[in-house]
């Protein structure tokens, strides 16, 4: 991938300066707001492993395919909230919008995250 695509999590900087190098592994996000938009763009990139990795054992499936059923078309990304509690917990309000087979949708969902051993990791969502 060209470091210098736009980064799909809609920052407005490049891959290479915003979720590249959390999806690479050459670095961890600070935040769970960070993280989140990172799995926003594993998602449109089909980094089914970085999605695994960023899960919280707890309530991780077992395994993800995203190529199966009907192919998503990823959007775009609005990031509405994010809290912090200061302690190792926090939350994440978005909107992701795509379409599935030229149909659009919007998915609104307030996320929970967990700092563990120094990562943020993903708990699990509530959609609105
Ligand atoms: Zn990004």
């Amino acid at each position: 991938m060209n470091p210098d695509t736009p980064c799909p999590c809609g920052s407005g900087r490049p891959l290479a300066a915003c979720c590249g190098p959390y999806l690479a592994g050459a670095a961890l996000p600070p935040d769970a707001e960070a993280l989140m938009r990172s799995r926003y763009s594993a998602y449109v990139l089909g980094d089914e492993a970085y999605l695994l990795t960023t899960w919280h054992p707890d309530t991780r499936p077992p395994s993800l395919d995203l190529d199966q059923g009907p192919a998503t078309k990823w959007l775009g990304l609005a990031v509405k909230r994010h809290e912090d509690d200061g302690d190792g917990r926090a939350t994440v309000e978005f909107v992701a919008r795509y379409k599935i087979g030229g149909r659009a949708h919007r998915l609104h969902e307030t996320s929970r995250f967990l700092r563990e051993g120094g990562r943020w990791l993903y708990l699990g969502g509530n959609s609105a």
